[in-house]
């Protein structure tokens, strides 16, 4: 398989079978990203002959089931279809042209892949028409994860992540209408020091206008050869606490009006968490409770201090 540097997906994607469509982000400008550091180019396409051969190789190892000879043969209960997602930071940039293309390629050698998910920007969707998403939708792209990160528009701003509030909610109504799924990364600590609560207030008026079905937070964790680390030394900027992320997180979780999958499932939690909205609201509470008062900001910092990659 083509693997080009560090590979990223969302926890909920373990199952799928990951493909190179792009390497690196488009973007590469938010401060506080080193994601991507590695990569000696910012953004890189995949070749579809090398797409094709890597599908060639997974049909070893990565099986689809209509191709299982054991369901065809005895009758056995089908699997479910095999879901496919796009390696790269944002191959929904890509023009819809080639996605479908991409989608037809996949299909050719996992004739039961249904769905086609990758991260995707706000701006990506911008950037296609409704027809585009339609026939993208089409084609079988649904579940896009899109990092989001906050709906502070000062801390979007300040952060260089390109959009403003009411871009995500334009552009989701946009995936809504096109009946293509998505789900949120939420970033604790965006919104710097002594603005996590508003952070969190101005994140939840905007994803309660919109219909993700997972909202996963991640924490901010701040690495030296961020850009956003050089602001903290030059003192335009300051990290909040711990214990001030979980506040921020615990505001957040109050304030969702929405039903939707909340999750704290990456390496920047120190705690995994995963509850249902609003079912589950009162246990994902009490738990982000538990964590300020029983673990304490110390060890919380530890944990951060001592992860060395994300
Ligand atoms: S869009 Fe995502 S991957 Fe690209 S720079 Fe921003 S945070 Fe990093």
């Amino acid at each position: 398989m083509h693997y080009t540097g560090t590979i990223w997906r969302p926890p909920y994607e373990a199952d799928s079978l990951i493909l190179e469509a792009t390497a690196g982000c488009t973007h590469r400008a938010c401060k506080f990203c080193t994601l991507y550091d590695e990569l000696p180019f910012k953004f890189k396409v995949s070749e579809l002959p090398t797409m094709e051969s890597d599908l060639l190789e997974a049909q070893a190892w990565f099986h689809d089931p209509l191709s299982k000879i054991e369901t065809r043969l005895f009758g056995l209960p089908a699997p479910k279809h095999c879901r496919v997602f796009l390696a790269g930071a944002n191959p929904f940039a890509l023009k819809a042209k080639r996605l479908i293309e991409i989608s037809d390629l996949i299909r050719e050698y996992f004739p039961s892949c249904k769905t086609i998910g990758c991260f995707a920007r706000v701006t990506d969707v911008a950037s296609k028409t409704d027809d585009e998403l339609a026939a993208l939708r089409e084609a079988g792209y649904t579940g896009l994860t899109i990092g989001i990160e906050t709906g502070d528009d000062a801390a979007l701003a300040f952060m260089n992540k390109g959009y403003a509030a009411q871009d995500i909610v334009a552009q989701c109504a946009r995936l809504d209408a096109a009946d293509i799924a998505y789900a949120f990364f939420y970033l604790a600590g965006i919104s710097g020091k002594g603005r996590g609560i508003e952070g969190a207030r101005l994140t939840t008026a905007a994803c309660n206008q919109t219909r993700p079905s997972l909202i996963g937070a991640n924490m901010l964790t701040i690495y030296k050869n961020s850009e956003l680390y050089q602001e903290i030394l030059d003192g335009n900027w300051e990290e909040e606490t711990e214990i001030e992320k979980y506040q921020e997180i615990k505001a957040l979780v109050e304030g969702l009006e929405i039903p939707v999958e909340f999750a704290m499932l990456g390496a920047s939690n120190p705690v995994m968490l995963q509850g249902r909205l609003p079912e589950q609201r009162g246990q994902l509470l009490a738990a982000l409770e538990s964590i300020i008062n029983d673990i304490g900001e110390y060890r919380l910092r530890s944990y951060r201090t001592n992860l060395r990659h994300l």
